[in-house]
């Protein structure tokens, strides 16, 4: 209990189909009232009229969401008018059948446990497994045709209704698959991507660089990775406040992620680039970006920001560690902030 599932079970179940059902229920027996009435057996022309008071009734515990007593109300009223059905009408007319029906029926019904749901199966088994030994001519004696419609009627029925429940449920089922599925796609990106530049983060970053490794060596195309880091991004922060920081921080990121390869947030204010290209023109495209970022205009509240950035370059033909990779595009990013900031390095 408790699960998406179960609470989602419920929810179909009580809102539509105990409405629906309620209102079959005593449309049926209403009929029924009819024809005994008509066909002089006054024992079920009552027991149906009880039927209809008490589904009359029902409606409001359908109204009051009280499913609990209307599902305990309807097993015991089915299994009742079945078994007086069967005792009174004989075997021939299906009534019976309608006992198999709660017994299915009492699996999918909500408010109910698991034990409650076996118990009340069982007791159903046991009812039918008495009518079965014990019944074959009734009480009251009928027509041939009027045996057979209500034999046909009822087993028909019977059958709807459990098609109709196992329709339902896996309605039921189908949905919270797709509402599950929906989520673990919304977790996935929540935790493969940065909060603040919608990047990939670190951790899944390095796993996606290192297929996209794996994948250029096996096609045989140059593939290079690019460490960048944004020059005296501290005085972003120290100047005009975290939140200046942070749309630059942003705006980066935007630029860095028109390239065609992988962007990752590496860490505060660096990024990591992963790029192939069967020309090895690496160099010339990671220039381009940095270009790019020197020339934007970044705007804080009215104030032009010079925004610049240092990169460091490897770039490989055959395989290599992503580790090792990054470990001599950092080497090269250390390089060129010691030669003077804003440029491309690469050894
Ligand atoms: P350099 O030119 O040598 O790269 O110096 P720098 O100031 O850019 O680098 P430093 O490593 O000294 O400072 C980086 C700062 O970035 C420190 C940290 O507070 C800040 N930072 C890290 N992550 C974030 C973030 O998500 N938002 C903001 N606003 N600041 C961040
Ligand atoms: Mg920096
Ligand atoms: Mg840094």
């Amino acid at each position: 209990m408790g699960t998406i599932y179960e609470s989602r079970r419920g929810t179909l179940y009580n809102e539509r189909i105990t409405f629906y059902g309620n209102a079959i229920a005593w449309m049926v027996h209403f009929l029924f009232c009819i024809l005994f009435w008509r066909l002089d057996v006054t024992s079920l022309f009552l027991s149906n009229g009880l039927s209809v008071i008490y589904y009359t009734i029902s409606f409001y515990f359908v109204h009051k969401r009280w499913y609990g007593i209307f599902f305990t109300g309807l097993f015991i009223e089915v299994v009742y008018n079945a078994m007086i059905s069967t005792f009174i009408l004989g075997w021939g007319v299906n009534m019976h059948y309608f006992i198999l029906m709660m017994a299915y029926g009492v699996f999918f019904m909500p408010s109910v446990t698991k034990t409650q749901r076996i118990l009340a199966t069982l007791l159903a088994m046991v009812i039918y497994s008495i009518l079965f030994i014990f019944v074959s001519d009734g009480q009251v004696t009928i027509s041939a045709s009027f045996e057979q419609a209500l034999g046909l009627f009822c087993i028909l029925s019977t059958v709807m209704m459990i098609a109709g429940l196992s329709f339902i449920f896996e309605s039921a089922v189908v949905e919270v698959t797709d509402e599950l599925e929906l989520s673990n796609e919304r977790l996935q990106i929540l935790a493969s991507t940065d909060g603040l530049t919608g990047l990939l983060n670190r951790k899944i970053g390095q796993e996606q660089v290192a297929e996209a490794v794996d994948r250029a060596v096996r096609e045989h195309i140059p593939y290079a990775i690019a460490l960048g880091d944004i020059d005296r991004f501290k005085s972003f922060n120290e100047t005009y406040g975290h939140d200046c920081g942070d749309r630059v921080l942003q705006q980066v990121a935007s630029i860095l992620s028109d390239s065609d390869g992988i962007t990752v947030r590496w860490g505060g204010e660096e990024f990591l680039l992963f790029l192939t290209d069967p020309s090895g023109n690496f160099y010339e495209s990671i220039e381009r970006i940095r270009r790019t970022i020197e020339v934007t205009s970044f705007i804080y509240e009215g104030e032009r920001l010079h925004v610049t950035m240092t990169f460091g370059l490897a770039i490989r033909h055959d395989f290599d560690t992503v580790a090792e990779i990054v470990k001599e595009a950092d080497d090269a990013l250390r390089e060129g902030k010691r030669n003077g900031k804003n440029q491309v390095r690469y050894t």
